[in-house]
């Protein structure tokens, strides 16, 4: 069959992926433990969920404007204000389907064919495909020193003449670190002065561990909203454990939301009005359901931690927000396909191959799901793995004998 090539390039999102082979093996009554997800295990707010309702009940579910509902707008326009100490217009704000959208419609409309965006790794599996969907070229930058944390040197060595954009995601998925404040300054300032436009995917922003707060890049530019070279990416999918409801939003200068209108009205017209009020719902509503959530990742991640440290050769850093951690499994394997598909077959858990954030030899898993899900997923792991753990391990009713060590 002949398709567009560049589509036949774009590789398969791997976390869809792993979700939908976890369900499969649900419905087959295997007893899985996902620790690939990214999303967790908590209802909607229920402000979110009144907010949805109410919207239903008139029975008008039309079309929106492109950009949002005004009233979605101005609580995007609030929450940036308490969040981001920013007052911006209603016309620096669109609304997307998603964060995912959102990053999408930003490169769409500031890429030309050729041009580069720096990738900092490791990084969400979808930023080189987006990069490559638009016709840039993705320059992938890793910290030289073997960390998780990215270092200015690095990222100059990474800039040309071609380079329009940089993507930045802290908290980070997948390692779950924080970028330092100084790295952030010293990054905007940078960008600024070369015309590089700062993309500031903050989805995880409020997720964060051991009362650390994760600074706005904001703070490091005196440029207005109109000027900067800062670009705000946000949404309710994980902070309110919100990810069904498809919403994000992205914050730039007027002309380029102006652009990224014009896309989008090309594309989907707008989001869909019902989850734009649940949004809304969310982000006018009690707070307390961010606070909670964190607090149960915060916990999550603990237990984690203790578990990972008595895992012998397995060597991670502690994350400071997300859901995720991001463990060197090199001790066992180089291969982190090989590893995630083995701990599938053997320990029915669900990894996510470092290979796919471009950190090869570690394993993506999340701590989102319950305390037992982590507990027992790292048992299995270990089972499978280590061969000083006992041979023999149930996984529900089934008694499994270890025979490839
Ligand atoms: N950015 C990052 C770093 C993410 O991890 C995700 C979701 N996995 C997104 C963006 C997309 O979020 P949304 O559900 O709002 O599209």
């Amino acid at each position: 069959m002949s398709v567009s090539q560049l589509a036949k390039s774009i590789a398969e999102s791997p976390t869809l992926k792993l979700n939908e082979e976890a369900r499969l093996l649900r419905e087959k009554g295997e007893a899985v433990i996902h620790l690939g997800a990214g999303e967790p295990k908590n209802k909607a707010p229920i402000s979110a969920i009144l907010s949805a309702a109410a919207k239903l009940n008139t029975g008008e579910i039309k079309y929106t404007p492109t950009d949002g509902i005004p009233s979605l707008k101005k609580a995007i326009i609030r929450y940036t204000e308490e969040n981001y100490d920013r007052i911006v217009a209603p016309e620096n704000v669109i609304v997307s389907a998603g964060a995912k959208q959102s990053v999408y419609n930003v490169l769409y409309s500031l890429i030309n064919p050729q041009d580069e965006v720096i990738i900092l790794a490791p990084y969400w599996v979808s930023y080189p495909e987006m990069v490559k969907m638009v016709y840039g070229v993705p320059v992938i930058v890793t910290p030289e020193d073997g960390s998780f944390y990215p270092r200015m040197e690095d990222v100059m060595k990474g800039v040309s003449s071609y380079t329009k954009a940089i993507i930045v995601n802290s908290p980070n998925n997948p390692s779950g670190v924080v970028y330092p404040e100084e790295f952030i300054s010293e990054l905007v300032r940078y960008c600024e002065k070369k015309n590089i436009y700062v993309i500031m995917d903050d989805i995880y922003h409020k997720l964060v561990f051991d009362g650390k707060r994760v600074p706005s890049a904001f703070k490091y530019t005196d440029k207005d909203i109109e000027s900067t070279h800062v670009i705000i990416v946000n949404g309710v999918s994980k902070l309110y454990g919100m990810t069904g409801f498809r919403i994000g939003w992205a914050i730039a200068n007027r002309e380029l939301v102006e652009i990224m209108s014009n896309v989008q009205s090309q594309i989907t017209s707008c989001t869909a009005v019902l989850l734009q009020a649940a949004a809304e719902g969310a982000l006018t509503g009690l707070q307390s359901a961010v606070e909670s959530l964190r607090l149960t990742l915060e916990n999550n991640r603990n237990v984690m931690m203790q578990e990972l440290h008595s895992f012998k050769g397995v060597k991670v850093t502690k994350p400071d927000g997300t859901y995720y951690c991001l463990p060197d499994f090199r001790a066992y394997s180089n291969n982190s396909l090989a590893l995630s598909e083995l701990l599938l077959k053997k320990a029915l858990v669900v990894t996510v191959p470092g290979k796919e954030f471009g950190m090869e030899g570690h394993l993506r898993i999340s701590y989102a799901g319950s305390i037992k899900d982590v507990t027992e997923g790292i048992a299995r792991i270990k089972w499978a793995l280590d061969p000083t753990s006992p041979t023999e391990i149930y996984i529900g009713e089934r008694r499994l004998v270890r025979d490839w060590l």
